[in-house]
């Protein structure tokens, strides 16, 4: 059945792919965006359907619009981003979580919030299950994006209990692929355009921090199927490919990949930077039947060729 579906941050990296994937199923898809990080170059080859419409908004501001389902991504991912306005970023994640709860209770529609793996913090805990309550700390650096994510999940359940708001949590780990921005700052996209380009590739600390990737469509995949399960079930649940990498390793796969005759380099490694990641998806796979199919090497290449294409 057709249904009207808001996506913010509609414009982004992970907002763009989702945008398309409702349309081909055959949504009505309203893409909300400030356009803080994200870019209409995203959306363009949307823009001729007359099922997609987008507008620019901040959900820092309230909005009213007729939708039956809401996914909230706005918010910047990317450490270098999300560390430029602090204020900021913890006003997006708590306030355009109150503003769209608020847009869904009196549209009665049902809400997906784009969480994320940050809400385990440096975890002691490993790999992560969704029942583990993190280690963050909140005036670190990273606390605006962390804390702010944490307290939206906190909104989140709270309309769930006294509004009855039908809510979905998903905490993404770490996604790659087409549709990032060069300048992003995140480590695959840092380590690719690098090697293109043949300059140095900056490993921060000694690189033997470890994150696990997954590929964009996996994540998106995993996205439409938590927003179409029975209303019971509301998460939180860990999206993520549980193939675990520590960044020197990525490094070497992407000079690999690209041919590249890059040099490795060492940087200071960023406060509060978290040492190990990696999702245990064991809820996933049993309440969504989902998990990752697109390997590293894979989604690397369809990365590569994405980046080399826009030079
Ligand atoms: P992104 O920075 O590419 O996209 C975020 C989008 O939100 C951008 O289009 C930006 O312009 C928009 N935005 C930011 N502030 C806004 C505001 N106040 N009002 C309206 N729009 C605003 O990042 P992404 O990787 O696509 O991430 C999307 C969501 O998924 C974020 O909420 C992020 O926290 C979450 N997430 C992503 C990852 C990942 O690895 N990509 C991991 C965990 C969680
Ligand atoms: N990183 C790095 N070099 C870069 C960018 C990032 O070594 O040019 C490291 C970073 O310190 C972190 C990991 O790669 O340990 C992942 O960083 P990213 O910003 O992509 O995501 P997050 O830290 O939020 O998982």
């Amino acid at each position: 059945m057709r249904r009207r579906v808001l996506v913010t941050g509609g414009a982004g990296f992970l907002g763009s792919h989702l945008c398309e994937r409702l349309l081909n199923e055959g949504h009505d898809v309203i893409c909300l965006d400030n356009f803080f990080t994200g870019r209409k170059a995203n959306v363009l080859h949307l823009l001729d359907s007359p099922y997609f419409e987008l507008v620019r908004h901040d959900v820092i501001n309230p909005i009213m619009l007729e939708v039956d389902e809401i996914y909230n991504l706005a918010c910047p991912a990317s450490p270098i981003h999300y560390q430029f306005n602090p204020i900021k970023t913890i006003k997006t994640s708590v306030m355009g979580a109150i503003n769209m709860l608020g847009l869904a209770k009196r549209v009665k529609a049902k809400i997906l919030q784009a969480s994320t793996s940050e809400i385990y913090g440096d975890p002691q805990v490993h790999p992560q299950r969704e029942d583990y309550w993190g280690h963050v700390n909140p005036i670190g650096p990273r606390a605006c994006y962390d804390e702010g994510k944490r307290c939206a999940e906190t909104l989140f359940s709270s309309y769930h209990i006294q509004n009855r708001v039908p809510i979905k949590l998903l905490r993404i780990f770490n996604t790659y692929g087409p549709n990032m921005t060069a300048d992003d700052g995140r480590v695959v996209s840092n380590f690719i355009v690098q090697a293109l380009e043949g300059k140095d590739i900056t490993i921060y600390g000694e690189g033997n921090q470890t994150r696990s990737f997954c590929f964009v469509e996996d994540t998106i995949d995993g996205m439409v199927r938590l927003m179409n399960s029975p209303d019971e079930f509301i998460g939180p649940v860990n999206i993520g490919n549980p193939g675990e990498f520590t960044i020197k390793q990525l490094a070497e796969k992407i000079i690999e990949l690209t041919d590249s005759s890059s040099q490795l380099i060492y940087e200071d490694l960023p406060q509060d930077d978290p040492m190990q990641r990696q999702p245990d998806i064991t809820l996933a796979k049993e309440k969504l039947g989902w998990e990752p199919r697109v390997s590293l090497e894979e989604g690397l290449l369809k990365t590569i060729r994405y980046f080399q294409a826009r030079k």
